[in-house]
């Protein structure tokens, strides 16, 4: 018998550990371990790195992880209640599962892992972006992780993805795609969950690029970028006012229509942007 099959299944666990899902954590959980395979294996080879999952909940995910070899699995859960069944995968797997019960907005997973770290996580839907957004926004780049295999709903996993010209397209996409390679690994029907949610979900994979893909100040082209969004069905021209100066040169200096929306334009020319900003701020 393999050491995954020796545990309960899911279902057991959650009726054993009274694991009803709360709402308010974003509980909805994976019970097939097929599916948990799957995505443990999206980030590819695990075996000589680590894993930071958060929110693993009765562990279904964290199952399909060290199941796929992953070298070791630091989880950081705020719910309480699933710390038992987490010890009991633990178990299993000496030294490989380290389980902590935090918020993940409030640790640090530097203090307690070393790179390659590969962050894999079904997560919460109500803290999700936000810990994507601080994943995309570090200090210094490249980032601590070597990847994130990330479930959202289907619709943020769209906007993260988003071309020019989608309705999709706005900050998230420019903010991931600037400095990572991101796609949708896989789609999953509400009814891949327990309970299941009110919308269809995506597994979005990105890796970090050694550089951005166009030089730009990330201040800058963040600060850019929130503006022209802000305002998305507005001409450049009049979304940037608050740029000050004469916004009509900026923009045709970076190679944009002042008449263009902000839905319409590339990476390379949001960058060429802040890069004309910054330039004009040390005139
Ligand atoms: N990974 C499990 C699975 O796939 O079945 C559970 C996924 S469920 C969508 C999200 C999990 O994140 C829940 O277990 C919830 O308690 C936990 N959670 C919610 N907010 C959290 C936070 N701020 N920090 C850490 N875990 C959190």
């Amino acid at each position: 018998m393999s050491s995954i099959d020796s545990l309960p299944p899911l279902r057991e666990v959650i009726a054993t550990h009274e694991l009803a899902a709360k709402k308010s954590l974003g509980q909805n959980f994976l019970l097939d371990l097929n599916l948990t395979s799957r995505i443990a294996r999206i980030p590819g080879d695990l075996s000589n790195a680590s894993v930071l999952e958060v929110g693993p909940g009765p562990g279904g995910l964290t199952r399909g992880l060290l199941a796929e070899g992953a070298g070791k699995v630091l989880a950081i859960e705020k719910d309480s209640r699933c710390l038992p069944a987490l010890a009991e995968i633990a178990e299993i797997w000496p030294g490989r599962l380290e389980v902590i019960r935090a918020d993940a907005l409030k640790l640090d997973p530097l203090a307690h892992l070393e790179p390659p770290i590969h962050v894999v996580a079904n997560l919460p839907y109500n803290v999700g972006t936000e810990l994507l957004v601080r994943w995309l926004t570090p200090e210094s780049w490249p980032p601590y992780w070597s990847s994130l295999t990330l479930m959202f709903q289907q619709e943020v996993a769209e906007r993260i993805v988003a071309q020019p010209g989608d309705k999709a397209y706005g900050r998230l996409a420019v903010l991931a795609q600037w400095r990572c390679e991101a796609r949708i690994a896989l789609r999953l029907p509400p009814e891949a969950f327990t309970p299941p949610p009110k919308v269809h979900s995506a597994v979005v994979h990105l890796k970090p690029r050694p550089e951005p893909i166009y030089p730009a100040d990330p201040e800058v082209l963040s600060r850019v970028v929130a503006m022209a969004f802000n305002q998305r069905r507005k001409m450049l021209r009049s979304a940037l006012k608050g740029l000050g100066g004469d916004v009509e040169a900026l923009l045709e200096a970076a190679g944009i229509a002042p008449t263009e929306r902000a839905e319409r334009v590339s990476l390379e020319r949001f960058a060429a942007l802040a890069r004309e900003v910054t330039a004009r701020g040390k005139a």
